[in-house]
């Protein structure tokens, strides 16, 4: 974990969740930061997230792992060395008030715990990441489900991104984005999160 460099998350890279929160359909790739405060492993344990100000959302997320430096001409497959998967979680009150000022996210996306990652897997390829779906399970009951095949800008497409405008190197991670279906937690909900029918970490919210 103290591996990690960068926190990029990618927002609004699933077309029915653009649509659920009323945001245009973005046609370039858009980006935040998240502090490294921020990460947390889950392996079980209770998380504590705020509670004064406002719902906390969850947002589950495919998250890759940057293995070497960026070179432009690089694949997918050659530069992500490992994978997880990721909840976002967002201060949704707080950005909604951050948005209508035209403010930036960091108070509602950047709060300590606020970017939960599962232990690491191997990169399994980009092709056969289609095969597999990611989902968060919120006290036994499917609240999010993804497939990288839905989002609107390709992995490729991401790294490519991230690498002209901040760039990228060994330690990087990308959430990259969420799916439909997000919502709020409530004190002592368990959230577990999956990578097909295996779950790679899961964790009891306290607020
Ligand atoms: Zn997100």
């Amino acid at each position: 974990m103290n591996s990690i460099q960068n926190i990029y998350c990618v927002g609004r890279n699933y077309v029915m969740h653009a649509k659920e929160l009323n945001n245009e359909v973005p046609t370039s790739p858009f980006l935040f930061t998240k502090p490294t405060h921020a990460l947390i492993q889950a392996t079980g344990q209770e998380i504590q997230l705020p509670s004064n100000r406002g719902e906390v959302h969850y947002e589950v997320e495919l998250v890759i792992h940057i293995g070497k430096p960026y070179k432009l001409g690089l694949s997918v497959d050659e530069i992500v060395d490992k994978m997880a998967i990721g909840i976002d979680f967002t201060l949704r009150e707080v950005q909604g008030e951050l948005k209508k000022k035209g403010l930036p996210w960091l108070l509602a996306k950047g709060f300590p715990n606020s970017a939960v990652i599962t232990p690491f897997i191997p990169f399994p390829g980009e092709e056969s990441l289609k095969k597999t779906n990611f989902s968060l399970w919120k006290n036994g009951e499917r609240v999010q489900n993804g497939n990288v095949e839905d989002m609107i800008f390709s992995l490729q497409t991401q790294i490519d991104f991230v690498a002209e405008h901040f760039g990228l190197s060994e330690g990087d991670i990308i959430y990259t984005g969420t799916p439909a279906g997000v919502g709020a937690i409530a004190h002592g909900d368990h959230l577990s999160l999956r990578w097909g029918e295996e779950t790679l970490g899961e964790c009891k919210i306290s607020l």
